[in-house]
């Protein structure tokens, strides 16, 4: 029986890092229930509970270690190897046809693991740009350098396997000590939670993230690009064609969103498996809530076929 398995999840594509996803149970049902939105923090509050670092010695799963420090987009692949794991790989997404008359149902699907493939961090090809980046002597941070690299090899920076995130090796033309130089890192799920709620979080994230933040609209681009090539947002528009009319739909697919609020949903029966599994068996709440989710719920059916339609 595997029911009861750990999920082994990594390297991720930012921290390099493997970490370890002990099963849920009504304990995360019920965070995921009663938590308002699908914010970072109640990530974060599932991550501390669920996952421990796969290098982490002998530690109990679900010491309380901060998970605030990732990536946002290791956060979201774990978010989505989450998911996976409780409801399997396909994706769908379906949205109405905006052509006039049209209505049609459009159906967008996909596999969690073709997902994640696209989305592994790739360097924007060196004759498509006129940047680099090298590390910075600040850790987690990294400097912009203007000028179309002029080596060839190892450009296809490898970001996996190592503790940080890493620039391609880029041994060039480093002018040090410029007046005029860009520094950013990779925002982080401890950046997304201090800009949640501000006017306007993406301005707020440059302004953590990028120095000096005010930049011309150049460089700026160029910032851009290279965090999006470093560290690609999981979160995208999806297009799809709509098979009675051809139009084209655009659907945001927001992963935070949509992987918890169907986690949410696959955990709206734990009140009633609580009520009949108390009533059946004579367990407390509490052994209840501290069950493996897969195992809760067969005892819950078993009892359900027992007590008759
Ligand atoms: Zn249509």
């Amino acid at each position: 029986m595997t029911v009861e398995a750990v999920l082994r999840v990594g390297p991720l594509p930012i921290s390099g890092q493997k970490v370890i996803l002990r099963p849920l149970t009504g304990v995360e049902d019920q965070l995921l229930l009663e938590a308002r939105d699908n914010n970072v923090s109640l990530v974060l509050a599932l991550l501390n509970r669920l996952a421990r670092l796969q290098d982490h010695g002998t530690s109990d799963i679900g010491t309380h270690e901060s998970w605030d420090w990732l990536a946002t987009t290791d956060l979201d692949v774990l978010i989505l190897r989450l998911r996976q794991a409780v409801l399997g790989d396909s994706i769908r997404a379906d949205v109405s046809c905006g052509a006039a008359g049209c209505n049609q149902r459009i159906d967008i699907s996909f596999g969690v693991d073709e997902y994640i493939a696209h989305h592994i961090p790739v360097l924007v090809p060196e004759d498509d740009r006129d940047w680099s980046v090298e590390s910075a002597e600040e850790p987690g941070w990294f400097r912009l350098l203007e000028g179309q690299v002029n080596h060839k090899a190892g450009i296809e920076g490898e970001s996996a396997g190592s503790s940080t995130p890493q620039p391609p090796p880029t041994p060039l033309n480093h002018r040090s000590g410029q007046k005029d130089e860009v520094f950013f890192r990779i925002p982080t799920a401890a950046d997304q939670l201090a800009v949640a709620g501000l006017p306007d979080p993406a301005e707020a994230l440059v302004q953590r993230c990028v120095r000096p933040a005010l930049l011309d609209a150049g460089k700026r681009l160029q910032v851009e690009t290279a965090m999006e090539s470093m560290a690609p947002a999981l979160s995208n528009e999806l297009i799809g064609a709509c098979p009675e009319c051809g139009a084209e739909a655009h659907i945001y697919f927001d992963v935070r969103d949509y992987c918890l609020s169907e986690l949410r949903q696959y955990a709206a029966f734990i009140y009633e498996d609580i009520d009949i599994l108390a009533r059946r068996y004579h367990w407390t709440e509490a052994d209840i809530l501290a069950m493996p989710r897969n195992r809760r719920m067969i005892y819950a059916e078993l009892a359900r076929q027992e007590g008759g339609q």
